[in-house]
C-alpha cells in the first residue's frame, strides 16, 4: 500500500487536471492543487485563459478532460450571472433549493446578506447586487464544504463590490468551506484568498498570497 494515494481528508478537494481541450485546442495544460477546508484559493488570470473552464471541471459540470478531481459532497456554486428562478420570490429561491431549511432560517439568511426586506420580491425586481446577495445566501444556506464562485463581484459598482467582498469574507470565516473562486481582479484575490493560482504562465503557478505567513506552496 506504500504508494497508495493518501485518503482525502474531510472537506478537502484535490484537483489534478492534465489537459482540457475544446476540439483541437488545448485550453488548460497541467494544473494541480489541493484545498483544505477553511482555505480559500483564488484563480487569477486574463479573459479567455480558462478560469471558468477550470471551475466547471472542479465543480463536476465538465467531465470531458484528462485528469482527476476529488471533492467533498456538499458543494455550492455561485455563477457569474446569478442563476435564480425569475418567477419565484427571493425567499422561495432559497426554500425550493433547500427544502429542509425552515422558513425562519431562510429569512435569517436573507437578513444576513442584507436583503431581508426583499424576501417577497422577484429576482427581476432586484438590482444585480441584490441578486448576487441572494445567490450568496442560497450558496451558504446549504452549509457547503466546498464553495465555488465565478467572478462573484464583477459588474458591481466599487462600493457594492467592496461590501459584497466583506460579506463573503465573513460568511466564509463562519462556515469555513474549502473555497475556490475566480476573479480577474488581483485586489480581490489578495484580500479573500490564502493562496492564488495564476493561470497564464505554463505550467500554472500556485502562489502564496502576500499575506500568507507560512508562504508555502502545495
Ligand atoms: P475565462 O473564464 O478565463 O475567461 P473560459 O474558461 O471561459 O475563460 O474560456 C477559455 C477558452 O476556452 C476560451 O478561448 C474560450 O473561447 C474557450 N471555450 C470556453 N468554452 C468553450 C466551449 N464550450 N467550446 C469551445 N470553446 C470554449
Ligand atoms: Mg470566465
Amino acid at each position: 500500500m506504500g504508494a497508495a494515494r493518501a485518503a482525502l481528508a474531510d472537506g478537502m478537494i484535490r484537483v489534478d487536471v492534465r489537459s482540457k481541450r475544446f476540439g483541437d485546442t488545448e485550453v488548460l495544460g497541467p494544473v494541480a492543487f489541493e484545498i483544505a477546508d477553511g482555505e480559500t484559493v483564488a484563480i487569477l488570470g486574463p479573459s479567455g485563459i480558462g478560469k471558468s473552464t477550470l471551475l466547471r471541471i472542479v465543480a463536476g459540470i465538465d467531465t470531458d478532460f484528462e485528469g482527476r478531481v476529488e471533492r467533498p459532497e456538499r458543494m455550492a456554486i455561485v455563477f457569474q450571472e446569478p442563476t435564480l428562478l425569475p418567477w419565484r420570490t427571493a425567499l422561495a429561491n432559497l426554500t425550493l433549493i433547500h427544502p429542509e431549511l425552515p422558513e425562519a432560517d431562510a429569512r435569517r439568511m436573507l437578513d444576513r446578506v442584507g436583503i431581508a426586506e426583499r424576501a417577497d420580491a422577484f429576482p427581476t425586481q432586484m438590482s444585480l447586487g441584490q441578486q448576487r446577495r441572494l445567490a450568496l445566501a442560497r450558496a451558504f444556506a446549504g452549509q457547503p464544504e466546498l464553495l465555488i464562485m465565478d467572478e462573484p463581484f464583477v459588474s458591481l459598482d466599487p462600493a457594492t463590490a467592496d461590501t459584497m467582498l466583506g460579506l463573503t469574507e465573513d460568511l466564509i470565516a463562519e462556515a469555513r468551506p474549502a473555497t475556490l473562486f475566480v476573479t480577474h481582479a488581483r485586489s480581490e484575490a489578495e484580500r479573500l484568498a490564502t493562496r492564488v493560482l495564476e493561470l497564464g504562465g505554463r505550467p500554472a503557478r500556485l502562489l502564496p498570497a502576500p499575506s500568507d505567513p507560512k508562504g508555502g506552496l502545495s
